[in-house]
């Protein structure tokens, strides 16, 4: 397609700026022949790694592999823009409207989460660049206004800090014609960088005695006596007593994982670093991330070597679960973030922007991790955060291991983790009806947030589609 503004976008690299350096451990050797382990994780993003911190940190002398198709973090987990969220359901709302009995509980636990994530990365001699800055909410159309004052006063009705702020005030924290009022949380989210964390838990799986395999996708599960067999795509066989499979987006190799998790892409652009003049111009100095509050929105954030991550809107599915690289490189969606940059900060028309990429997000019809067992339990298979993973997936595979091991949790006790959220529908439906639900959520945006009949109805099935 020819496009009338490729110049908001320029040429920036199309590759991952998170690992657009040196620094990843390994290689890991890929598995061959035929090997045994306790316990066998599938996917070697962040839910993997933490399912097998967790396991060889509860119990040293456990046998534990992460078996990996491509390199550690090849999936969404090194790139994703960093924010590490305390939200385990995908924000306050959501987590209301589908689990309103256990909410208070997974509030309680998802601060819990960040905190012992922190102390866990000191623990393990991680460094994350971890920027505790928080979160900025910015309204850029006057029904986001109302909703963010009213998220402001329900949240401190609970006693949590949350400061509501008009334009000027939102404005004087980071400057943008397009704002119109703000949601100030110090404390519910922080900052990231997604390469360093993948790469340190890597790093720790190994120090604790763990094994990774890289190059390794693993084809099939199958029963094998009392054990599970997980055979590979180059003739590995490995034997294992338990196997997690925590290949998110990928759905694979369970293909029932399909019907919950499906993939969608969502697209970021790195700018190169900014002037100190550039900076003043927008006024942003702490390190906290914002996003603005349409149902499509964007997130952006600052990196420390002074650039502004941008990234969000436009989250594509393709037809027939489409993945794989010819899906990374859609320039229509770069080029429609890059025109939303250039309206949001006008200042900086002159800074480009050095990396694009695109990743797949794992989503369910309720934007929280499921859960699900296969082979009388011995196999646990979880994902589907949509796009707040990076905290929610050290607290999910703290579940995914309870339920694997048999063990009778407060987490598995929560409907979260017990019930599955509504199938999608199988193709070629599946394909018509997210495609149909998502101009209905860009028309519900363009007319002051209001659903229409399509999205109503979606609702009251409990059901719906986000990035
Ligand atoms: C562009 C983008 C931006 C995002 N931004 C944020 C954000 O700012 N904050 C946030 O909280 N979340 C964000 N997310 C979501 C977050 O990154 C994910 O929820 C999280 O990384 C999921 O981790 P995971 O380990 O479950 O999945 P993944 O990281 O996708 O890992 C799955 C792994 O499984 C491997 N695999 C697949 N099939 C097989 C197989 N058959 N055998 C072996 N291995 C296999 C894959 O290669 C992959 O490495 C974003 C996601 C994207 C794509």
């Amino acid at each position: 397609m020819a496009h009338a503004s490729l110049t908001a976008l320029g040429d920036p690299r199309p590759a991952v700026f998170w690992t657009d350096r040196v620094g990843a451990p390994g290689p890991f050797d890929p598995a061959v022949g035929h090997a045994s382990f306790d316990l066998a994780i599938v996917g070697g993003g962040l839910s993997g790694l933490w399912a097998a911190i967790h396991a060889l940190e509860a119990s040293p002398a456990r046998k534990v592999v992460v078996l990996e198709a491509e390199t550690v973090g090849f999936g969404a987990s090194t790139r994703n823009g960093g924010f590490c969220d305390a939200s385990l359901t995908h924000g306050i709302f959501n987590g209301l409207r589908h689990w309103p009995n256990d909410y208070d509980t997974l509030e309680r636990l998802g601060s819990e989460n960040l905190r012992d994530m922190i102390r866990q990365l000191n623990q393990l001699g991680i460094d994350a660049a971890v920027d505790q800055g928080g979160y900025l909410g910015v309204a850029v159309q006057p029904w986001q206004v109302e909703d963010l004052a009213e998220e402001a006063s329900w949240m401190n009705e609970r006693g949590l800090t949350a400061q509501f702020l008009d334009a000027d005030e939102t404005r004087a924290l980071v400057d943008s014609p397009t704002y119109l009022g703000g949601l100030r949380d110090p404390n519910g989210s922080l900052m990231v960088d997604p390469a360093a964390l993948v790469w340190g838990l890597a790093d720790a799986v190994t120090r604790l005695g763990g094994t990774i395999h890289e190059s390794t996708r693993v084809a099939a599960v199958d029963p094998n006596g009392s054990r599970l067999r997980l055979a590979t795509e180059t003739g590995a066989t490995i034997d294992a007593d338990r196997v997690i499979v925590a290949t998110n987006a990928w759905a694979e190799p369970v293909p029932s994982i399909r019907n919950w998790v499906i993939p969608i892409y969502d697209h970021v652009l790195m700018t190169e670093p900014l002037s100190a003049e550039q900076w003043a111009s927008v006024g942003w100095i702490e390190p906290f991330g914002i996003s603005d509050s349409g149902n499509q929105f964007h997130y952006y954030r600052r990196t420390r070597d002074g650039r502004i991550l941008w990234g969000g809107y436009d989250a594509n599915y393709y037809a027939g679960n489409g993945m794989g690289p010819e899906y990374e490189n859609r320039i229509d969606s770069h080029v429609l973030i890059a025109e939303h940059f250039r309206t949001t900060f006008p200042q900086l028309e002159d800074v480009e922007f050095s990396h694009r990429w695109a990743g797949p997000i794992g989503t369910t019809s309720k934007f929280a991790a499921t859960f699900g067992t296969k082979h009388d339990n011995r196999l646990v298979w979880f994902g589907g955060y949509t796009g707040l993973g990076v905290g929610a997936s050290r607290w999910a595979a703290l579940a995914a291991l309870d339920l694997v091991d048999g063990l009778n949790t407060e987490r598995t006790a929560l409907g979260i983790v017990r019930r599955k959220p509504l199938p999608f529908p199988p193709e070629p439906f599946r394909n018509t009806i997210i495609q149909y639900t998502r101009r209905q959520i860009a028309r519900a945006d363009e007319n002051g947030g209001t659903n229409g009949a399509w999205l109503r109805l979606l609702d009251r099935f409990g059901v719906g589609f986000d990035s």
